[in-house]
């Protein structure tokens, strides 16, 4: 597709692209040529005439324009789009050992600004997050199909960031057949079910693989240090990834609390498909049950915080900053001495220092001494790209009372 406008930026507004980061804010633009329509591609002149990018148009978001490419011989057409597609899916193909769900493309990092793809077991579940990708959808489709040689395609695009390009939700089949009412995966020799269509994101959070690993790794560890049984607690289970890993790892008993009974319905069945039956599942609201199980006594060798993302915005971190420290607070209460605690947040707006910041004022407040093990964050089918620090949103960290 040959450009249909340009942009041409204020002075000094060139210096991010200059940069190669790929956001171009409404405030930075001094003019549009043309007519482009939404998702149109469009050249980015700085405000000397240079071209700096190619770029998607999107004229009613904040960020009026999302780069393709920094190289003025490239054109931005099918067979550009399959090439990237084509890549991200090959960067992926060592992590097949680990999964058969994994995410295969991811937007920004993967140089496709605001398009999601995610493969489980045969089928793929896409989200067009941005104007761009959005116009580009058959394109990306078909390269998308071309690369996995999967035929199923199911569309969840029905994220916030969507409204705020002033594209509408879309959500159903986008090619081949419907998909079936509970998708089965494997990872890292675990069995889970996953709803591709009414499940959270796109229906598993895929992101946690290394994260569920791990704390399967530490009930192992912790069961051989301390010689006894272990009770383990997962917050905020969906489901039940956590959960089920935390048993895999010789939890003797694990307590499960989501606010969800939907949710709660598929945990229980993707235990009853390890065979497990050490769970006790709680619908409950966890802010509520931490002080209640700490009322009662109670006292947990491994806990899991992994809460929704309580800062949407930068206007929302103070707020979000309480609830990560209350329900760290409260989960170090409970936690039994040489115990571990996974504490995590996927709030974008909130950094990994913050982040620090907050859990150690958790634990100042709650009185326990605690060491960090790892700063923890998602794996490696959703990297960062450098240049673009925007896109790092889940972070953690694994902390050892001691
Ligand atoms: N750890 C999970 C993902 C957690 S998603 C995994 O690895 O798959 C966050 C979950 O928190 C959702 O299932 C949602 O239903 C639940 N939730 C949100 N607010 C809650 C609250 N106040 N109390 C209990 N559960 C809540």
């Amino acid at each position: 597709m040959s450009a249909t406008g340009e942009l041409v930026l204020k002075p000094g507004k060139e210096r991010s692209l200059v940069r190669r980061h790929p956001w171009i804010y409404d405030t930075a633009v001094a003019k549009v040529q043309g007519k482009p329509a939404p998702g149109a591609t469009v050249a980015v002149r700085g405000a000397g005439g240079e071209f700096l990018a190619w770029a998607a148009y999107s004229p009613q978001s904040t960020i009026r324009a999302r780069c393709w490419s920094f190289s003025e011989s490239d054109r931005i057409d099918a067979a550009w789009l399959a090439a990237r597609v084509e890549a991200a899916v090959q960067r992926r193909a060592p992590l097949a050992a680990e999964s058969n769900a994994l995410r295969l493309v991811f937007g920004e990092a993967d140089g496709l600004p605001g398009f999601i793809a995610d493969r489980y077991a045969d089928q793929l579940v896409v989200q067009f997050q941005a104007a761009g990708v959005d116009a580009q959808r058959e394109a990306l489709l078909d390269a998308l199909i071309a690369a996995t040689r999967c035929k199923d395609v199911y569309e969840r695009s029905d994220s916030a960031t969507r409204q705020r390009e002033g594209l509408a939700a879309s959500s159903g089949v986008a090619r081949g057949t419907e998909p079936p009412a509970r998708i089965e995966i494997a990872e890292h020799g675990l069995r889970f079910l996953v709803d591709v269509r009414r499940g959270h994101k796109t229906g598993y959070y895929i992101d946690q693989r290394p994260n569920r690993l791990l704390t399967r790794g530490l009930a192992e560890r912790a069961r051989a240090v301390l010689g006894r049984d272990l009770r383990a607690l997962n917050c905020f289970c969906y489901t039940g990834g956590f959960s089920v890993a935390l048993a895999a790892g010789g939890a003797r008993a694990v307590v499960s609390i989501d606010s969800s009974h939907d949710a709660l319905e598929v945990a229980r069945a993707n235990a009853a498909l390890n065979g497990q039956a050490n769970h006790d599942w709680r619908a409950a609201d966890v802010f509520d049950a931490l002080r209640a199980l700490r009322d009662a006594g109670e006292s947990f060798d491994l806990i899991v915080l992994d809460p929704p993302k309580f800062a949407s915005s930068h206007h929302h971190v103070d707020r979000a900053a309480r609830a990560y420290k209350d329900i760290s607070f409260n989960a170090l209460r409970l936690l039994a001495p040489g115990g571990y605690l996974l504490t995590f947040s996927c709030s974008g707006a909130i950094g990994v220092d913050l982040f620090q910041k907050i859990v150690a004022g958790a634990v100042i407040d709650a009185r326990v001494d605690a060491q960090m093990l790892a700063r923890l964050a998602a794996g490696a089918d959703h990297p960062l790209l450098m240049t673009h620090p925007e896109g790092e949103y889940l972070k953690g960290l694994l902390l050892q009372r001691i």
